[in-house]
């Protein structure tokens, strides 16, 4: 536990929150602390990523104890990897429900996109069961006509990583159920909560209504008017800080 805070402390890391979890020192950790799976940890060193950056260090283990986060890190320390390492262990341990449990929204295509890709790195060669590999979608224009036309059965994919607008086009029609969610991150948050933006991330909120749903921000600078969204709309958070004057 030393060690951990010692960690914190060399990052600067500002945490704050009921019950904070210790941050890992190293992915191995998560073996012992989450029974992590194997075949992730295996992923993640084949892609080189070797080591935790600070952000991931802190939100990994809170993802894993199921905790609402806001985080805050800046441009390229890794807050991708951050919310799709615990999202893949959550949904390798949720195997036996189908359909869409995992929700990544991000304000454009092309961040989409990037997700999209890191997402698939990872799972690569993992399966819920035999038969059944971990299933994940970037909502493009054809899969969303897909969907609208019973095509492709809505309950296919584990994760689903969206913009805003294209859900909710989908929701509408109802061509996708959000109702069994129980992982919705907002990524690049500053810009979903803002003007342009805000409506439709309600709509979306409001489409998720599993009760263990668990809510999660990501972002590299958190504005006084997101910090007020986040606390209204999550249940006891943990906000980390990483890399700021203010830590
Ligand atoms: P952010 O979203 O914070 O701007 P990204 O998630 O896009 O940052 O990550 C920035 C870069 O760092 C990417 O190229 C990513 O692959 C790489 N990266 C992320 N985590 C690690 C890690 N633990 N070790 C090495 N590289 C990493
Ligand atoms: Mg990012």
């Amino acid at each position: 536990a030393k060690d951990a805070l010692e960690l914190r402390k060399s990052y600067k890391g500002n945490v704050t929150g009921q019950d904070i979890p210790l941050p890992i020192g190293s992915f191995e950790d998560l073996i012992t602390r989450f029974s992590f799976d194997k075949r992730l940890l295996t992923n993640l060193i084949e892609n080189h990523f070797t080591e935790p950056t600070p952000i991931q260090c802190e939100s990994i283990p809170l993802a894993l104890n199921s905790r609402d986060i806001v985080a805050c890190a800046p441009t390229g320390s890794g807050k991708t990897l951050a919310f799709l390492i615990p999202l893949l262990q959550q949904i390798i341990n949720d195997k036996e429900t189908l359909g869409l449990k995992g929700l990544i929204i991000s304000p454009t295509k092309e961040l989409a996109n990037q997700i999209f890709i890191e997402c698939i790195k990872l799972s690569n060669k993992i399966f819920l069961d035999k038969k059944r590999p971990l299933q994940i979608a970037l909502l493009s224009k054809s899969l969303s006509a897909k969907l609208k036309n019973k095509v492709i059965n809505e309950k296919k994919y584990d994760i689903i990583i969206s913009t805003p607008l294209r859900l909710i086009d989908v929701v509408k029609n109802e061509a996708l159920d959000l109702s069994k969610v129980k992982h919705l991150i907002f990524d690049e948050a500053d810009k979903l909560f803002d003007k342009t933006f805000v409506e439709q991330t309600d709509d979306i909120l409001s489409s998720c209504t599993d009760n263990s749903l668990r809510k999660a921000m990501f972002s590299a600078t958190i504005p006084s008017n997101v910090e007020e969204i986040a606390n209204s709309i999550m249940l006891d958070p943990i906000r980390v800080i990483i890399g700021h004057k203010e830590a």
